[in-house]
């Protein structure tokens, strides 16, 4: 019997059969011939570490079991006890967790860089032992966009590698790689699976030797993917290009709409003239500015974000993003709840800024929602 599955099965198994000793040797003789044992790989977890790779361009890549596993990994690259690692101000919260509370204890320093100073003047930031820099290609939430080039650059003028996070671009909007990057990692839950059902990470390296590191750090820390999250990245990933899209056109929208709304008094979108880096953000996104918009409401107060937060039937409030259904979040509680009120008003992280994660549904019902759920917020001013 010949079977030809049009689609690469789910291989739930956490072992592979040997015939005998002989092909046992083979398995180590002839690396990628065989399979022995899942967590060291599984042909589901390779598919979706390759299919990644390519859509970055690098020379290997590693499926892991989050995206915080990608950032564990990508920084153990590079890190021993005693290194020193640069990272962006504006990063993901989860990220400044796990260099703050577990690496800083395990000794790997952290110093932060303010968004000014990540391409220009990296240098009174690094000491003798600074290996790597995290940044990431469009920050959470206010939506900076980092000059991708002009930060490797600075990075490897004081020898030390660029890692991105690259996971509010994707690659439909920028490979970090061919900017200069050495390694660029997702937080796979987010847009490459792209359904909100899965949580998966994955690293890719721009060199053959970094991608073995990443696969011998991955299987020895047990960091990788189980055969069936693998399966649902795969699967989503198909339809990345065309998710893409329509986030992008959906987002732009709804940020021209959002700038239009009296009772809007600022909007974060990269598609946006106004915005600080729009000219950059196009020439590197290639004319698409991706599916995350955040505004500040004219009311910036905890109530107002409540009405919207209740008025609003198309994005329900939940902390994550880039799925194909719309939904919203609110940094002051979440992503940013850990700063003092202080820091957050120095980020601009105010009672009354909310992050739209655009999904892909028709954008008339999106903007139809919205109008309502903003009108809501000042009605309920009187009342
Ligand atoms: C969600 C996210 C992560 C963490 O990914 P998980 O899959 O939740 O572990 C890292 N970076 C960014 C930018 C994210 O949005």
């Amino acid at each position: 019997m010949h079977i030809h599955p049009k689609i690469t099965p789910i291989y739930q198994t956490s072992v592979f059969k040997f015939e005998d000793l002989n092909e046992l040797e083979l398995y180590f003789g002839e690396p990628g011939s065989r399979y022995l044992y899942s967590r060291n790989g599984n042909p589901n977890s390779d598919e979706l570490a390759e299919a990644v790779n390519r859509l970055e361009g690098g020379a290997g890549a590693v499926a892991t079991g989050s995206g915080m596993a990608a950032i564990f990994a990508a920084v153990l690259t590079y890190c021993v006890a005693g290194d020193h690692v640069l990272c962006a101000a504006d990063i993901y919260g989860g990220s400044a967790a796990l260099l703050n509370q577990e690496l800083e204890r395990l000794g790997i320093g952290v110093t932060y860089v303010p968004f000014e100073d990540l391409t220009a003047n990296l240098a009174p930031y690094a000491r003798p032992r600074t290996r790597l820099l995290l940044c990431e290609t469009i920050s959470n939430p206010l939506l900076r966009v980092v000059d991708l080039q002009a930060a490797a650059a600075a990075a490897h003028a004081l020898g030390v590698k660029l890692v991105v996070d690259n996971t509010f671009a994707s690659p439909v909007l920028t490979n970090p790689l061919a900017f200069g990057a050495d390694l660029v990692m997702h937080s796979v839950t987010k847009y490459l699976a792209g359904h909100s059902d899965v949580t998966a990470g994955a690293v890719v390296a721009r060199t053959p030797e970094d991608a073995a590191r990443l696969k011998q750090i991955g299987t020895l820390f047990g960091l990788t993917l189980s055969p069936m999250e693998s399966w649902l990245a795969v699967r989503g990933l198909k339809t990345l290009r065309l998710r893409m899209n329509a986030h992008c056109y959906n987002a732009q929208a709804v940020a021209e709409l959002l700038t239009q709304h009296p009772a809007v008094a600022e909007v974060f979108y990269p598609g946006l003239p106004t915005h600080a880096q729009h000219h950059l953000a196009s020439e590197q996104g290639a004319g698409r500015f991706g599916g995350m918009v955040s505004f500040r409401l004219a009311d910036d107060s905890v109530e107002a974000v409540n009405r919207f937060m209740r008025g609003s039937q198309r994005f329900p409030f939940a902390p994550s993003l880039a799925g194909v259904d719309s939904s919203s979040s609110y940094p002051a509680g979440t992503s940013h709840r850990a700063l003092s009120e202080e820091q957050r008003q120095q980020l601009g992280i105010t009672a009354g800024l909310v992050r739209l994660s655009v999904g892909i549904e028709p954008v008339a019902e999106l903007l139809t929602d919205i109008e309502q759920a903003l009108g809501a917020t000042s009605s309920g001013n009187g009342g």
